[in-house]
């Protein structure tokens, strides 16, 4: 039987309804699980990509549910910040970090620098600066060894606003990176104006450097981070070609799957 109009506007609103159950059905399991510790942080290194070597490591939450299943990043992430959960969720990240450093570094380990990604909401929250400078004294571990990876969106929000918190983190010693460079409508002006070490070229633009449009974004992006004297990082490298164009370009900090996975701590222990 053919649907009428009224009946298919019906099945849609039933979708939507369905995808907002689903949101805050996880969103309300998330609390449970942050309790349970069933969000487990795992990281990706950053790579020189001349020699190989690590340099530093971005944090990414794994929630494996056992309710649920292996939920993505993606979804609990946007369902936690959907319902005022992405703060809680972000500091048990946070503080996983911590506990890894203090263990390495009591166990005379060297150190590299672990990035952590924080969220519109919690950046520009009035506890996010001493929160953060609290617990990391708490481990005992110097802010050098802390970076803050921001969307760029988070300057249409209030830019003045967001440049005092910039200069705050700086204060104490902490670095910041602009994540997902090129994906807004972001001013290259915008750069210039935030008191940052570090740019990440979206990965959108390295899966599409084929393309000489594409690749003219790459190499503008990149002679501008030289140009402020911020690090340029690729993001989503997967292949050698990719690894060699961006080398050409003068881009030498890489991060995606032809190097590394995102992995448990433990594996990362040993690099
Ligand atoms: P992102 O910050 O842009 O993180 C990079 C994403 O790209 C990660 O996906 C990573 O696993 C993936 N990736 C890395 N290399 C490659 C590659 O070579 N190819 C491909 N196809 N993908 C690669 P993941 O872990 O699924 O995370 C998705 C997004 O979820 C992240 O994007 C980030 O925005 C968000 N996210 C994850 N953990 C957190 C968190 O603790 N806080 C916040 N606010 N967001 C988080
Ligand atoms: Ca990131
Ligand atoms: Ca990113
Ligand atoms: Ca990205």
């Amino acid at each position: 039987a053919k649907l009428r109009a009224g009946e298919s506007i019906c099945y849609y609103e039933n979708e939507h309804d369905e995808y907002m159950m689903k949101n805050l059905r996880i969103a309300n399991e998330l609390t449970a699980a942050l309790r349970r510790e069933e969000i487990k942080v795992h990281l990706q290194p950053k790579v020189d990509m001349r020699t190989g070597e690590v340099l530093s490591f971005e944090a990414l939450a794994r929630w494996n549910s056992p309710d649920l299943g292996n939920i993505t990043p993606d979804v609990f992430i946007s369902a936690a910040e959907k319902n005022g959960k992405i703060r809680i969720l972000e500091q048990s990240v946070l503080k996983q970090v911590l506990v890894w450093l203090q263990k390495r570094q009591e166990q005379k380990q060297v150190l590299r620098q672990v990035a952590i990604n924080i969220s519109a909401d919690h950046f520009f929250h009035h506890s996010f600066v001493p929160n953060l400078v609290d617990m990391t004294l708490e481990y005992g571990i110097d802010p050098a060894f802390i970076q803050l990876e921001i969307t760029e969106r988070i300057g249409f929000v209030d830019i003045e606003a967001a440049r005092k918190i910039f200069k705050q983190l700086v204060k104490y010693g902490f670095t910041s990176s602009v994540d997902d460079f090129g994906t807004g409508y972001s001013s290259l002006s915008y750069l210039q104006k935030l008191p940052v070490s570090e740019v990440k070229i979206d990965r959108s633009f390295i899966s599409k450097m084929h393309e000489a449009d594409t690749l003219a974004i790459v190499r503008t992006i990149t002679q501008l981070a030289e140009n402020l004297g911020l690090t340029a990082v690729a993001e989503g490298v997967e292949t050698e070609e990719q690894k060699q164009q961006l080398l050409n370009l003068g881009c030498h900090v890489g991060q995606g799957y032809y190097f590394y996975r995102p992995m448990p701590l433990e594996d990362a222990n040993i690099l």
